[in-house]
């Protein structure tokens, strides 16, 4: 794919990621792939003010930034690691979403609490401890859960999900934001049931949920 149709994509989701509430700012930044190369948010760009050339190329196996004269996000780790630990990631979103980060900094996990969870999600979400941010440290971090989750919390801190494309990734980051929600409004109220492994299970293997989620994988 061309970089004029991934920095288009990048631009839309980008506002999309604004318009919810997920980030405040400059803060939080996303990424996607085109083969060993990946577009990532400048440093200091606020998703709502950000331009197709605000969307940086990166080399994925050196790191290396390939248009000179502007930094790349301070997260540049932890979207390589990502695109490291798996093949099938073409986008990383990261959020600083306040339901799922005051979730986390709980030390609640997130468990399936709508059927959309497990169908958008379709792995568990674990919960990081702390680390500082901007480096190799939650790059690390992140590395060690993102090869078999689909997304992770990161306490403290906010959201990172991945997907095949930037659509995926996105509803994967937002969902997981409406998850915090409905579990802190159920936790007012009474002691939240979450779906069972079963319940999980049966969401799944549900042939209009596969239909839904194929659509989902090939549309951006
Ligand atoms: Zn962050």
């Amino acid at each position: 794919m061309k970089y004029e149709t991934i920095r288009r994509d990048l631009v839309r989701f980008g506002r999309r990621i604004a318009d919810k509430d997920l980030v405040v700012g400059a803060g939080g930044n996303i990424s996607a792939r085109s083969r060993d190369v990946m577009l990532i948010k400048a440093s200091g760009v606020a998703f709502e003010e950000a331009k197709p050339e605000d969307y940086i190329p990166v080399s994925i196996a050196t790191g290396e930034l390939l248009e000179k004269g502007r930094r790349p996000s301070s997260e540049l780790p932890m979207h390589l690691a990502c695109y490291r630990t798996r093949e099938d990631v073409r986008a990383v979103v990261h959020t600083h979403s306040p339901y799922a980060t005051g979730v986390a900094s709980a030390g609640v996990t997130l468990r399936p609490i709508f059927p959309d969870f497990v169908a958008v999600i379709d792995s568990e979400v674990p919960t990081l401890p702390f680390v500082t941010p901007c480096g190799e440290e939650l790059a690390e971090a992140v590395c060690s859960v993102i090869g078999k989750a689909n997304a992770a919390l990161l306490s403290n801190h906010g959201v990172v999900a991945v997907g095949e494309n930037l659509k995926e990734a996105f509803y994967r980051a937002f969902i997981i934001e409406e998850a915090a929600r409905a579990l802190v409004a159920g936790t007012v109220l009474g002691k939240v049931r979450f779906l069972s492994d079963e319940e999980a299970a049966r969401i799944r293997g549900l042939e209009k949920v596969q239909y839904r989620m194929n659509v989902l994988k090939k549309r951006k």
